[in-house]
């Protein structure tokens, strides 16, 4: 068993709720694309999350799952960068979630701002439920099941990860605490060989008594380049470190994706439900009829009356994908009524054209060929697999859980 490198694991996952659009497209899936050449990456399609809040409507989920698939692959997820596979295909997600759940009060649950937020938001479904209140506590369980130190997320998700924290670190004080953990803990420093002990204690000490955080980050490197101590012996001198007990889940951190929302058709957030989504599998024809339909500064009403790009739904796209010589050039035009709004969309069509052109050339392989995504599928869930049992194994082995 090998001591898994959380600062350098990346989790994420996806409802799957239908075709994406572009604003998943530039919100989430070009940051991914970036993450899995630096990080290892594990990209979840939750669908067991998509039950908690359609168990009354299952028909399309699997459908949905398969699209999802198709579009993370048409936008550039490799699957020999990183490791792409549907939930419910890994149920040691379903074992950890458990587990966790005998330890995780109640209280904590009810808090999450997005229990009550759902509930008001999708009055036509019946929320109160067991399996919904449990959402956050699927979602920790997803993310400490890969040990992955790194999530990325947007702001509104950082209440989750706060409570993913809090999971991790009740967890490891109630099962990291073994007896005479202390003396088990020296007696691993001096395994550490004397020069490495003396500079690991001297670490701890900087960190214990004066907070210093980058001594922590330093003893933490140092510790990861230890060979010759067993994995039991190195979570307990992480745990050490912080004066708690054996780290058997790692806390995980937000890595906060700084990607703006992008707009819709309507000037509001692009959103599959508020119906102004532009979707990568759009064609040519409607991609262009899309965006001739989107409405523009009220004050043009008619073509020689002047315009204010500011006033103008569409700008904010062209400032996604139009270059800054084409806008002062389009800026100029308009508030002069030197050209007409359609003339002015014309480039902004031809961008995001462009732009979904090789998307939609890699979707159709993958649409044509369902058996090599299966297959691609399936290679993600058991590499997924052979890392959720490590994990696994560590956890029930805590618990006593292990039975022979
Ligand atoms: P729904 O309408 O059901 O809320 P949606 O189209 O908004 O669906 P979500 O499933 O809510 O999509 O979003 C999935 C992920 O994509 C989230 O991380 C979200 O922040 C991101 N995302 C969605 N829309 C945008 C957008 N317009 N710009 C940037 N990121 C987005
Ligand atoms: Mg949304």
């Amino acid at each position: 068993m090998s001591l898994v490198d959380s600062e350098r694991r990346v989790l994420s996952g996806m409802r799957p709720s239908g075709r994406l659009h572009l604003g998943h497209y530039h919100g989430v899936l070009k940051n991914w694309i970036k993450l899995q050449h630096e990080y290892e990456c594990f990209f979840c399609i939750v669908d067991w999350h998509a039950l908690t809040t359609n168990y009354q409507e299952v028909g399309p989920i699997s459908q949905h799952v398969m699209d999802m698939a198709v579009d993370w692959l048409a936008a550039g997820v490799s699957p020999s960068s990183a490791t792409l596979f549907i939930q419910s295909q890994v149920p040691e997600h379903a074992e950890l979630h458990l587990l966790l759940s005998m330890i995780c009060p109640l209280s904590w649950l009810e808090r999450v701002p997005s229990y009550k937020e759902q509930q008001d938001r999708l009055p036509g479904r019946e929320l109160a439920t067991y399996g919904f209140l449990g959402y956050p506590l699927l979602q920790t369980a997803d993310i400490l099941l890969y040990r992955a130190g790194l999530v990325p997320v947007g702001a509104d998700q950082l209440p989750h990860i706060e409570f993913a924290r809090e999971v991790a670190r009740r967890f490891n004080h109630l099962y990291g605490r073994e007896p005479g953990f202390e003396l088990k803990a020296e007696a691993a420093i001096r395994k550490l060989g004397k020069k490495t002990a003396t500079l690991y204690n001297n670490l701890r000490k900087a960190f214990q008594e004066q907070g210093d955080v980058e001594a922590l980050e330093t003893a933490r490197a140092l510790l990861k380049e230890q060979q010759s101590i067993t994995l039991g012996d190195k979570e307990r001198l992480f745990g050490y470190l912080e004066g708690g007990g054996r780290v058997l889940l790692p806390e995980p951190r937000p890595l906060l994706s700084e990607a703006p929302k992008l707009p819709g058709l309507d000037g509001s957030k692009m959103s599959k439900s508020n119906g102004n989504a532009i979707f990568l599998r759009d064609s040519n024809a409607e991609v262009e009829e899309k965006i001739r339909r989107m409405p523009t500064d009220p004050a043009r009403v008619h073509r020689d009356d002047p315009g204010n790009p500011a006033h103008c739904p569409v700008w904010p796209l062209h400032e996604v994908y139009t270059s800054a010589e084409t806008r002062a050039a389009l800026q100029q035009g308009c508030q002069s009524a030197g050209i007409g709004c359609l003339e002015c969309k014309g480039p902004l069509i031809e961008a995001v054209q462009k732009e979904l052109q090789p998307l939609q050339a890699r979707a159709a392989d993958y649409q044509d060929n369902p058996e090599l995504l299966r297959s691609i599928l399936a290679e993600g869930a058991e590499r997924a697999r052979n890392e959720a049992r490590e994990t696994l194994t560590e956890v029930r082995l805590a618990l006593g859980l292990n039975y022979r």
